[in-house]
């Protein structure tokens, strides 16, 4: 027991003793409440629960708080009930009290032990999913109850604490304490399993005014008109959908205290006169009936707004992804691999709308060709990587120079083409110019302690009236490029008129 109580973290303390306290508190409640003519046998026994809870939050200590709560509980009954017809009611309670506590002990065992396996198996706890249903209404809460109240039964009967001749109120006691115990797992456990999902307070706070509508509907059911209970169940539809397992497992809790109350009192439509016993049945045939449908609504309006959310967030993920192969695609499509900047296919674009602009707006618009001098030199002696750093370092310098309107691309090879909007001839030549000379003086590949520098040579056209097509334009530019080759290199040159030009 020592070693038992040092497995006990000293924070659990206070939750031990919370849960010491409400299981002796609600199962004397239960004694004191729930008995009609077959003596103390609760309709529900939330200590049955609690008893799973206790082992779930504070481990195995928690077996030793079980026995000496179940203990107190029971042996203090028996001794009353056992009085009249035992020469020795002491010892009797006591053993037997001794007895049911060590049962109670080995129901929450089993109870734990079937949550804990559940847990190693899938990864989490139960009560997550509507699958999970089956499972927690078999293993965890009929199966233990099922063992231990048997046993039980079995014991009060041998003790005489229970004593009767006929069988089928033999079958109906045990039929009472094994459903008595079912119904406990049955409302604590999900209570416990959504309070450790962290939504708890979020769900339990706005579902409040819906359980004051519950006990209202139940109070006046029991003290104007049966038939009103009726009105619980969309209530608590309404509740399973919103408030989820949460709301639905306190509901269910507020529901039973106060049904299992008022048909104590011999109220509502739950009562049999004719056979006292028979009301407890009645109730729990209803608890179950209604709880295992809410639980299972409740816990497919989960799963259901889960994978509502898990869609959205793919549905996200992949137009975001979508969106990022779209820019990809269009950079793709409208850039030059090598040098980064427009190709010629995106240029010959701009330049169409440039066009049609400057033409309705009559507006200047000039074109550039720009082509390094003696390229091919730079790849025979230092190789076509560094002829590529090179037209990389062109760019690089050129774009530099550049306004944010102008439209500088690779036409192909080691030409390049500007597009100056709003820019006549003169313009053009000196912008020509100032690329030159920034290209002669800032454009530098090292390569091998070799230091590379280039040169340009330059054609400008200005749009005239007379160009039919954007290719005659670059036909004209063309010929200004190869004229400032013939006239040295490094140099701008500009085309001649277009009416010359066609002469
Ligand atoms: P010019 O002054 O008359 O223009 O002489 P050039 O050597 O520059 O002219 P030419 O047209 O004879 O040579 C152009 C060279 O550019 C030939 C080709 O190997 C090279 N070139 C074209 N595209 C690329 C490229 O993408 N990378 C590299 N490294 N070289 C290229
Ligand atoms: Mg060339
Ligand atoms: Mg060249």
């Amino acid at each position: 027991m020592k070693q038992a109580l040092t497995l006990l973290n000293p924070e659990r303390y206070f939750i031990a003793f919370i849960l010491f306290i409400s299981y002796v508190g609600i199962g004397f409640i239960h004694i004191q409440q729930a008995h009609l003519s077959l003596g103390h046998l609760a309709v529900i026994w939330l200590p049955a629960g609690i008893g799973l809870l206790m082992a779930l939050e504070i481990g195995p200590a928690a077996f030793i708080l079980i026995f000496f709560a179940s203990f107190t509980l029971n042996a203090p009954t028996y001794y009353y009930i056992n009085t009249p017809n035992n020469a020795y009611p002491l010892i009797t309670s006591l053993s037997v009290g001794i007895g049911t506590a060590l049962i109670d002990v080995w129901q929450a065992h089993i109870a734990t032990k079937a949550w804990q396996y559940f847990v190693t198996k899938h990864d989490r706890p139960p009560l997550q999913n509507p699958t999970d249903l089956p499972y927690f209404w078999g293993k965890i809460c009929f199966i233990p109850a099922l063992f231990s109240m048997t046993l039980t039964h079995i014991l009060l009967s041998l003790a005489s604490i229970i004593s009767t001749q006929d069988w089928l109120e033999n079958i109906q006691q045990m039929l009472m304490l094994i459903m008595g115990d079912t119904a406990g797992l049955f409302i604590i456990a999900p209570i416990y399993a959504s309070w450790k999902s962290n939504v708890f307070k979020y769900r339990i706070r706005p579902a409040i005014p819906y359980f004051f509508a519950l006990i209202l509907i139940v109070t006046l059911g029991f003290l104007l008109y049966s038939y009103l209970l009726m009105l619980i169940l969309p209530i608590l539809l309404l509740i399973a959908i919103r408030f989820r397992l949460a709301g639905t497992s306190v509901a269910l809790l507020i529901v039973f205290t106060f049904l299992m109350t008022g048909t104590t009192h011999h109220l509502g439509p739950f009562f049999s006169p004719n056979n006292p016993p028979l009301s407890f049945l009645n109730l729990q045939l209803f608890l179950f009936s209604i709880g295992l449908t809410l639980h299972y609504l409740a816990l497919l309006q989960e799963l259901l707004s889960h994978s509502h959310l898990q869609l959205e967030t793919e549905v996200t993920l992949r137009t975001e992804a979508l969106a990022a192969a779209n820019q990809r695609l269009e950079e793709l499509v409208t850039t030059d691999e090598l040098t980064g900047v427009a190709n010629r296919r995106e240029w010959q674009r701009r330049c169409d709308e440039a066009i049609i602009y400057a033409r309705r707006y009559q507006q200047p618009l000039s074109i550039l060709l720009i082509d390094i001098d003696h390229f091919k030199n730079v790849n025979d002696q230092h190789g076509h990587l560094t002829g590529d750093l090179t037209l990389k370092e062109l760019c690089r310098v050129c774009t530099a120079e550049l306004r944010a309107s102008d439209s500088f691309a690779r036409w192909g090879g080691e030409e390049f083409v500007l597009l100056l909007p709003g820019t006549t001839q003169a313009e053009a030549i000196l912008a020509g110019n100032k690329l030159r000379i920034a290209v002669e003086n800032q454009a530098l590949v090292e390569y091998h302690g070799h230091k590379i520098r280039i040169t340009i040579s330059v054609g400008v056209a200005m749009l005239e009236d007379n160009d039919s097509s954007l290719d005659h334009l670059l036909n004209r530019a063309d010929q200004a490029m190869y004229a400032a080759k013939a006239a040295g290199r490094n140099q701008v040159q500009c085309a001649i008129s277009s009416s010359t030009f066609n002469q």
